[in-house]
């Protein structure tokens, strides 16, 4: 008997292991591989762009200051680094954060001595990121800050939405929003910890009321227009309507199969998982 069971956990170990290793290799790496690639696009003189290495970042440049929008990861968050310097030379940089996660903030440790902005509180980050990765002021309301020409609004949403505490950026002579994580492109979302699918809802139609949106730069995947806000608003209205109703599942997935995803964790049917999560707790 014992040894039978032993056997039987042993294969069950054995076929999770290759269910693991499998979807590692075929989703996972090449995932990761995608998201180290870096694409540099100059806007403008003093906008650069660059996607990829963790989440999309922008630098602003302008006589007085630099402003960077969230530091990247590993290398690439190394290279944002230099790239910044150059621009900087002597005058001050001016990092802000979109939220904590290490893809989009790691990078916050190699500016010593500038101001990194970001939603939340000292305790919050304190509890989710390392010593050296912390912001070093808080934003309670939106803040108006004048970057050469440009007037760019830090605009915190106030709500749990990707995170509990997630930042969007507006730059109004470019008509520009930096959505951070709360607006993907042809991605499925990563909804772990405090993230809220009707707070992407409730939000969708919240900016374009606040601003003039016609260029936006998502966390991930390429920028674009406004249809990249609208396209994953829809991805949000159909993976609720499959969570209502399971025979439309198969149907309002399959639209997305072209998008990136990730099974269990960043997909069509986790997110479906999430919205049912949430009506039962209602
Ligand atoms: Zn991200």
């Amino acid at each position: 008997m014992l040894k039978k069971i032993i056997k039987w956990v042993g294969i069950i170990f054995v076929v999770l292991i290759a269910i693991g290793a499998t979807l590692y290799l075929i989703y996972l790496r090449p995932f990761m591989n995608t998201m180290k690639q870096t694409t540099t696009i100059q806007y403008d003189n003093e906008l650069t762009i660059i996607l990829g290495g963790g989440g999309n970042s922008g630098i602003l440049n302008s006589d007085s200051m630099v402003l960077v929008i969230d530091t990247k990861q590993d290398e690439a968050a190394e290279q944002l680094h230099k790239m910044v310097s150059d621009m900087a030379g002597n005058k001050p940089v001016l990092i802000v954060d979109t939220h904590f996660h290490p893809d989009h903030s790691d990078g916050n440790r190699f500016y010593a001595g500038q101001t990194i902005l970001a939603g939340g509180t000292l305790e919050y980050w304190k509890k989710r990121v390392g010593d050296q990765t912390l912001p070093t002021s808080w934003l309670k309301d939106s803040m108006n800050i004048e970057v050469g020409d440009e007037m760019v609004t830090v605009y915190p949403l106030g709500k749990n939405v990707h995170t509990a505490n997630d930042v969007v950026v507006y730059l109004h002579k470019r008509k520009m929003l930096f959505g951070g994580d709360v607006i993907l492109n042809r991605q499925a979302p990563a909804l772990m910890g405090a993230a809220n699918p009707e707070g992407y809802l409730a939000t969708f139609d919240l900016l374009p009321n606040v601003f003039d949106i016609q260029k936006i730069v998502p966390g991930h995947g390429e920028m674009g227009g406004i249809e990249i806000l609208n396209n994953f608003r829809q991805y949000f209205i159909d993976m609720k309507t499959a969570a209502r109703d399971g025979s439309k599942r198969e149907e309002l997935e399959a639209k997305y199969k072209d998008w990136a995803q990730i099974p269990f964790f960043m997909s069509s049917g986790a997110t479906i998982d999430v919205f049912h999560k949430q009506s039962i707790n209602k």
